[in-house]
Order: structure tokens, then sequence, then C-alpha cells
């Protein structure tokens, strides 16, 4: 954080608590004409993940849509996957020369000299933190597709372990769903996205309709047959939204590796060239590129929501437009932005936040914990490795094993976590000697292992984002004010990260083991969920079942800000399936007439 406006303005609680007793940013209906131009069935906001699933969903079943999107139109001939270092200016070896104007984006390790004008412009869109409360909000991208143009592919399925967990330990609430709601939702978004991954029959981790398994390597294999055989634990190939087969004209990878500067082939999930293409091909989707929407058009007689409210980024003119039903699919923090800086007078504490738990309960799995070995066994069975094999872009996961049934209760912490890694082989930066007998050294090649752990975050009524009176973006839209920090919990969960990382590798038969252990900044998992989460009670949460808000019946939130918890499992598998499920109910409550 390197601005005053990112880094926070120092501004205590109570100054913020007489903010927040004001409209952010009073939202006047002024009734403009609504023609057959910009009228549309469903106005969607956001074209990543959420967003062009309910693209695809609407307009395929017949509806008229607008996607009114911040982004700029993606294009294949954007995508640098094949091209070399040193084509680029900086041989991207730079990272000061993106910090200039992207000191937050650039914290996240896909943003790089090859992509980086895909990501927001921190210093032209800032957002707040509470002192000494930092937030790292990586991730903003600024062009079709949102973040599926450089996601890390991970697509897991959540279970009931996850969905009731309130039930079984006591802490925070049920979700209004269980697995038998979303598991016909993961049936459909699972194969059309892609998923390369493992049967392993584990009911926490549910299988799925996976794509042949793109294969691991020896020391992978070895640390999966050892770690089941002595610990009872599952390495598994982590379940990839990379596609072995062909799907709906996309080729099967061919294991060139950065999908995070996009793929000519099609190979992973992008939603620009999968979902919002679907859509667009059936005529019924209107593309608004370059278009921040702020604000959701009310009409306060009826409590119905009309349309978007937008600034255009090349012009910056304030534009409208006018739909039915409103979906926002903006990404967790942009939507409840939308929605605080919708405050009306009906509702001053920001739009369908009569609950008062809109911007609460942020939730991010929090990392940090995990370790490294070396294999140096392999090399006398499989012979001197090869430095220049295929780039799997997929890693390998390890499942949870803490307080799932069959296990002791961890004493130290609720819930659990599931290991990112994988094995390779890397020079041997580790040998010994100076000068020619280190350059021998070093080509000495080594098998290696590593691993990550991402841990479930408690969802705490005090973490939380809210809209900061004094800052606004380069469009004149008040900015986010973040307050967040992990607890004893997620603490605890790290330091078992590393210890286990240990015990496995260990176990695996790995030499040389490095652990590390240090709870990572709140937002670097950039999988933030929660904050306009769904439940019964509309005392107590901001939308239905069914996303749908409890205030506003034309109204939807489609993304992670949904979640009811934040479990170990990388969202967006989830979020795309929970935004379809959210269309079938919005089409259904159109066709009974609940919504005109
Ligand atoms: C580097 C990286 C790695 C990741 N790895 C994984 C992974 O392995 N597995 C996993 O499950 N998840 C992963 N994620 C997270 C995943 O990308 C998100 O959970 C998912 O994309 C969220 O979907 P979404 O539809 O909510 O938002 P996005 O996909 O981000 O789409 C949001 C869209 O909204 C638009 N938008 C934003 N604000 C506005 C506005 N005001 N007006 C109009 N449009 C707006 C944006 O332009 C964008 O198109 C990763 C993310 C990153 C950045
Ligand atoms: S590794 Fe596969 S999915 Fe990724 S960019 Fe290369 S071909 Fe595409």
């Amino acid at each position: 954080m390197t601005t005053s406006a990112l880094a926070g303005k120092g501004a205590g609680p109570n100054r913020i608590q007489n903010a927040m007793d004001k409209p952010a940013a009073p939202t006047v209906f002024v009734p403009r004409r609504a023609s057959a131009s910009n009228s549309y069935d469903v106005i969607v906001v956001g074209s990543g993940a959420s967003g062009g699933w309910a693209c695809k969903r609407l307009t395929e079943a017949g509806l008229k849509v607008c996607l009114v999107d911040a982004g700029r139109q993606q294009s294949d001939a954007n995508f640098t996957e094949h091209e070399p270092d040193f084509k680029l200016k900086f041989r991207n070896m730079a990272p000061e020369v993106i910090r200039k104007t992207r000191p937050v984006q650039k914290d996240c390790y896909a943003c790089m000299e090859y992509n980086y004008d895909w990501f927001c412009n921190d210093i032209e869109e800032p957002y707040t933190t509470y002192p000494g409360m930092p937030f790292s909000w990586q991730g903003r991208l600024r062009v079709t597709g949102g973040r599926t143009n450089v996601w890390g592919r991970v697509a897991l399925r959540f279970s009931d372990w996850d969905f009731q967990a309130a039930s079984r330990d006591g802490f925070g609430q049920d979700w209004p769903i269980t697995y038998r709601d979303i598991a016909p939702y993961y049936d459909i978004t699972e194969p059309y996205v892609g998923v390369t991954g493992m049967q392993e029959n584990i009911p926490w981790l549910p299988d799925g309709h996976f794509q042949p398994p793109m294969a691991l390597n020896c020391s992978e294999w070895q640390f999966r047959t050892r770690v089941k055989a002595k610990l009872g634990r599952t390495a598994t190939l982590c379940r990839s939204a990379n596609i072995t087969r062909g799907v709906n004209g996309r080729a099967p990878c061919h294991y060139c590796g950065p999908c995070e500067r996009g793929c000519i082939t099609h190979s992973y999930f992008n939603a620009y060239f999968t979902t919002v293409a679907d859509a667009m091909r059936t005529g019924r989707c209107t593309h608004l590129t370059n278009a921040m929407a702020h604000q959701v058009i009310m009409d306060p007689d009826r409590n119905v929501a009309r349309g978007i409210r937008y600034i255009d980024r090349i012009t910056h003119q304030q534009k409208e437009v006018y739909g039915r039903a409103v979906a926002l699919c903006a990404q967790s923090f942009e939507s409840v932005r939308i929605l605080f800086n919708s405050a009306n007078g009906q509702y001053p504490n920001g739009l369908a936040n009569s609950s008062g738990v809109l911007g609460r309960y942020l939730m991010d799995n929090i990392m940090g914990g995990g370790a490294a070995g070396e294999f140096p066994s392999l090399n006398a069975i499989a012979g001197k490795p090869n430095i220049n094999g295929p780039n799997r872009p997929a890693g390998l996961y390890v499942v949870r094993f803490r307080n799932v049934p069959g296990t002791a209760r961890s004493k130290d912490f609720i819930r659990g976590y599931g290991y990112e890694g994988g094995g390779g082989v890397d020079f041997n930066w580790g040998a010994s000697g100076f000068g020619e007998e280190y350059q021998r050294g070093l080509l000495d090649p080594v098998n290696t292992l590593s691993m990550g752990g991402f841990g479930e975050s408690l969802g705490h009524y005090d973490n939380f984002v809210e809209i900061d009176p004094d800052v606004r973006d380069i469009y004149g839209i008040p900015v986010l004010r973040f307050h967040m920090k992990y607890r004893e919990n997620e603490f605890a969960m790290v330091q078992d990260m590393a210890q286990s990382a240990a015990e496995m590798l260990e176990a695996a038969g790995a030499k040389n083991i490095r652990t590390h252990a240090r709870p990572s900044t709140p937002g670097w998992a950039i999988h933030e969920v929660g904050i306009a989460r769904m439940g019964h009670d509309s005392r107590t949460s901001v939308l239905n079942k069914f996303e749908q808000t409890h205030d506003v019946r034309n109204l939807y939130v489609m993304d992670g800000s949904s979640f009811t918890s934040g479990p170990c499992q990388n969202p967006t598998l989830t979020i795309m399936s929970l935004a379809v499920r959210a269309c079938d109910h919005l089409m259904s409550e159109m066709k009974r007439g609940e919504i005109a």
C-alpha cells in the first residue's frame, strides 16, 4: 500500500460510524426514457465467472440480456502464452514498472508484464483500509471474462460438511442450502467448464464429471501412495479447469503452461470465450464494455429495481440501462459496493440492507503454512530427471483431513484446510561450493515437491467492508474501506499446515524438508466471499437461498458475496453453479408473474 488512498486515511471508528448513518450516495429516481433500445429483460453486471454463466443461462432460455461490464473487450489477439520473455520490453523482469500504476495488483502472481493492462489501475481505482489492517484487493480485472482470464483454475465441489458446518461445531450459520440443492447445478457447470480430475470417493470433497486426469509425475505418485498408506490422507491431481478432451470446439490442452496469459486453443476455462461467447451467439445479449456500474436504479413506489446507472470509462459520462430484473455479478466487493452506493431514503444504509449485515462477514481463505522437500532417491530409480518436461497446468491437491469423519477433532481449531502444490524438477539451487563447482552442482537437477495450505476463514461480523465517505475513484464513485483481520482459529491452522506438510513429506521419503508458517495478509488467497450472505432469516442475511435479495424481489446478487461461510475449497465452481441456480429461480419468478 503505497499511496495515501490505498494505505487508509487514519479515520477512527467513531467518525466511520457517523458516516454510516447517512446515505453514502443518495440515489435519485430520474424517470428517463426507457425505450426498446435501452430496455432488457435482465441486466447482468459483470462478465466473469458468475456473470458469464448468468448471460448464457438467461439468453439461451430466450431472454434479452444487457451485459454491463467495466472491462474492455478481450480478444484472442491479446493472448501471449507462447511469447518468450525476451520479446517483452522489460523481459518480464521489472515489477517496479508495473507497480507504478498497479501497486496492489502486482502483488498477484498472475499480474505480469504480459498482461498487467488487463488489471485495474490501483491509483485510479483505490480503496482504503483501517489503520493496522492491511488488505490486498488483488485480481481486479478490467477485461471481458474478469478474473477467469488469469485464475488458477482449481475447481472443487463443496459438500454438506461445508454447508452444515455450523450445526456440527456451533460457529456461525448453516447455509440455507444442502448438497442436494446444488449438486444438479454442479452437474451442469462442471462438464461444460471441463475439469480434469481423479475420482476419489471422499464424501467431503464430492467427485464430479471429470475429464481424463493429467498424469502425476514420479515424486507426486510416490507422495500419493506413501501418504495414503502411512497416514490415510489423499493426495490427488488438483481438479483443474483445463481440458484433456475437446469440449464445444475447444481443443485439449497442450501443456505449454502459463494459462494466466491466455490460451489461443481455449483449453482452460475463461468466461470470455465460453459462457459470454455462447450468450453473444444467441443474438440476445448486448455487451456494454467499459461500463462501470455504480448504482441500481430503483422505483421507490413499487420497491423494484428498474436498471443500472453506470459511468462510461472512456468518456466519463453517466448512462443508464433498464431491465425487468437486475443480477449483480461484479465480484463480491464490487457488487456490494454498488449496493452501498445505491442507498436511498428507503434503504439509507445500502440497498437491500434492511438486515444491516451488508458488507459484514467478510472471508478469504487463510494461506501461509506449508513445506517443501526433495526426492533424491528418484534420480537413482528414474534416471537423471529432465528439466524440459511438459508444463502441466494442474497441480497436486491434498484433500482436507482435519475435523472430518473418522478423525479426532482438532484441539486447536475448527473447520479445515487443503493443500495446493506439486512436484517437479528444478535446478539444484542448494548445491555446495562456488564458481565452477557451484555451476556443475546447479545443473544436477533435483526432484522437489512443495505444498501450501488454503484454510477456511471464519465469518466474523467485525470483518467488513463499507463506503469510505472521503475517497472516490477517478469516475467519482465512492470507494470501499476494509476492516479485516484473521484470528486465533486461522493462526492455529497455519501452524498445523506447516507441521502436517512436513509430516507427510517425511512419510513420502522426502529429504531436506523446509517448512513455512507465516499467515497471509487478508486478500492474498483472492477467494473473498461473504458480505451479502444467504440465509433463511431476512433479519440476519441479505439474500435468500436463491441469491435473491430479501428486500427487493427483482434484484439478485449472484457472486461469491452470497456465501454463508468460506470453506477451504476454492470457491469458483460453487459461485458458477449457484449463479445458474439463481437464474433458474429468476426465470421461474418471471413465469409466475412475481417479477413483471
Ligand atoms: C490469480 C487468481 C487465481 C485464482 N485462482 C482460483 C482458483 O484456482 N480456483 C478458484 O475457485 N478461484 C480462483 N480465483 C478466484 C476466481 O477467479 C473468482 O472466485 C471468480 O472469478 C469470481 O467470479 P465473479 O464472477 O464473482 O468475478 P470475476 O470473475 O472477477 O468477474 C467480475 C466482472 O465484473 C466486472 N466488474 C467489476 N466491477 C464492475 C462494475 N462496477 N461495473 C461493471 N462491471 C464490473 C469485471 O470487469 C469482471 O468482468 C483466482 C483469482 C485470481 C485473480
Ligand atoms: S497449459 Fe493448456 S490450457 Fe494452459 S495455456 Fe497452455 S494449452 Fe492452454
